[in-house]
């Protein structure tokens, strides 16, 4: 664990056994559950829109808003109505649900059971990415001591309320993130994005009314419970309120997950790390995931909340700060990236089938050597092609890179032509490892 400026999710995470229930107990853990089972769920609904709290997943969507799409319960036709927790945290960079699951899964699963009353489902998943096996233990773990202490089942704390939950296990793809490729899968299909409306509100799960969250944005929700939604609003800023866990990783001192207010800058944050590595200088980064367009020196003081990245050119998605030293090549860090999103497309679209697997031949052999004047060109026309054009956010994401990489490094995409390759020597060039 690294500083953190406002210790709320990771508080606890200094503890080495903070992932028992007896260790969370002592923190308080499962205080806030109490005070929403005290409440109309309703009530607890219209704190969590009061304390501004939106979407940890990267869309930034109000968290009590969505819940509030679900129709009334119709006596006529009655469905179940589901919480789907969405933790299959893949998107490059991004490492903040993994370690907040491993340190602390209780904070999680609280915030599931008070979620789930909320909006009054009787059953929860929690969808996660399959490859972190040692995560999907310790949520399991935790939602059996949950259970042996009549935090989930029957009757919670007396309440009269019913929850059962489900840890359930993803097979490895990047699109069962987007939160219908995610039900699909979760009811044994293939992960592919469906098309909407019917939104999952109305009919998600098994084709019932359906909330799906980010970890992150559940595992908020017992704070909030706890300390009153103005207290969460108070932090942050007016429309990005609260704080949130941002990680980076590259080239910093003190690589790790960051809990800090939103609207913190990259510059205040790299400070926390220890700064950019010894005798380098800070080149690119990502402000949200490698899915965003990349940020350069001249953003360091841009705010990282929702408005200030997208006023600045981008988004703050996921807030994962991929931080490139200048012993990066970007042609060859924009083409590793490519290669994910062409191995990750689905295939339900032509544009991102097809049009992923002909960026990755362009960049290639731009780095090979092999590059033609007109390739610059052709990059920026197969991008447009993409962008807008996709089925889902995947194919659009996978062109950020580019288009922004060519905005502020066109002169290193040339030195490839002119040089006939790659200027990075590969022995000292940390893109090539
Ligand atoms: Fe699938 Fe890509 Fe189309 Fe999304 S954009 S539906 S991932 S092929």
């Amino acid at each position: 664990m690294t500083d953190t400026l406002t210790p709320v999710l990771t508080a606890n995470w200094g503890d080495e056994r903070a992932w028992t229930l007896p260790a969370y107990a002592e923190q308080g853990g499962y205080d806030a559950l109490d005070v929403a089972l005290g409440m109309a769920p309703e009530d607890v609904q219209t704190m969590v829109k009061d304390s501004g709290l939106r979407g940890r997943g990267g869309a930034g969507f109000p968290t009590g808003v969505k819940w509030g799409f679900l129709p009334p319960p119709d006596p006529e036709n009655p469905k179940p109505r589901y919480l789907v927790v969405n933790a299959d945290e893949s998107e490059p960079g991004t490492c903040k649900d993994i370690p907040l699951m491993m340190a602390s899964p209780h904070t999680l699963v609280e915030g599931v059971i008070i979620s789930s009353y909320a909006i009054r489902a009787e059953r929860a998943f929690i969808y996660v990415r399959g490859e972190v096996l040692h995560v999907i233990r310790r949520l399991q773990a935790a939602v059996r001591e949950a259970y042996a202490a009549g935090h989930l089942g029957t009757n919670i704390h007396g309440s009269g309320y019913d929850l059962d939950l489900v840890v359930h296990a993803g097979a490895g793809a990047y699109i069962c993130g987007e939160e219908t490729a995610l039900l699909d899968s979760l009811e044994g299909r293939r992960g592919q994005p469906r098309l909407r409306p019917p939104f999952p509100a109305v009919a998600g799960l098994y084709a019932s009314p359906t909330v799906i969250n980010n970890a992150e944005s559940i595992a908020s929700v017992p704070a909030i419970v706890k300390n009153g939604a103005d207290w969460f609003a108070g932090m942050g800023t007016e429309k990005s309120a609260g704080v949130g866990i941002f990680s980076l990783s590259g080239h910093v001192k003190k690589p790790g997950q960051y809990e800090a207010p939103l609207g913190i800058t990259l510059r205040k944050l790299i400070e926390l790390a220890g700064g950019v590595r010894e005798g380098h200088e800070l080149k690119f980064w990502t402000p949200g995931g490698s899915s965003t367009p990349l940020f350069t020196q001249e953003h360091l003081d841009v705010t990282l909340d929702f408005e200030g990245v997208q006023a600045a050119g981008s988004m703050l998605g996921t807030r994962a700060l991929q931080i490139f030293d200048d012993s990066v090549c970007v042609v060859r860090a924009v083409l590793r990236w490519t290669e994910f999103y062409k191995h990750e497309s689905c295939g339900k679209c032509t544009p991102c089938r097809e049009g992923t697997w002909w960026l990755v031949q362009v960049l290639e052999r731009l780095e090979k050597g092999d590059g033609k004047p007109e390739d610059l060109d052709l990059l920026l026309d197969q991008c447009d092609n993409i962008l807008g054009r996709s089925f889902c956010a995947l194919g659009d994401g996978a062109t950020s890179p580019i288009t922004s990489s060519i905005q502020y490094f066109r002169d290193e995409y040339l030195a490839h032509l002119e040089q006939g390759g790659c200027p990075f020597d590969p022995a000292t060039s940390t893109a090539w490892a």
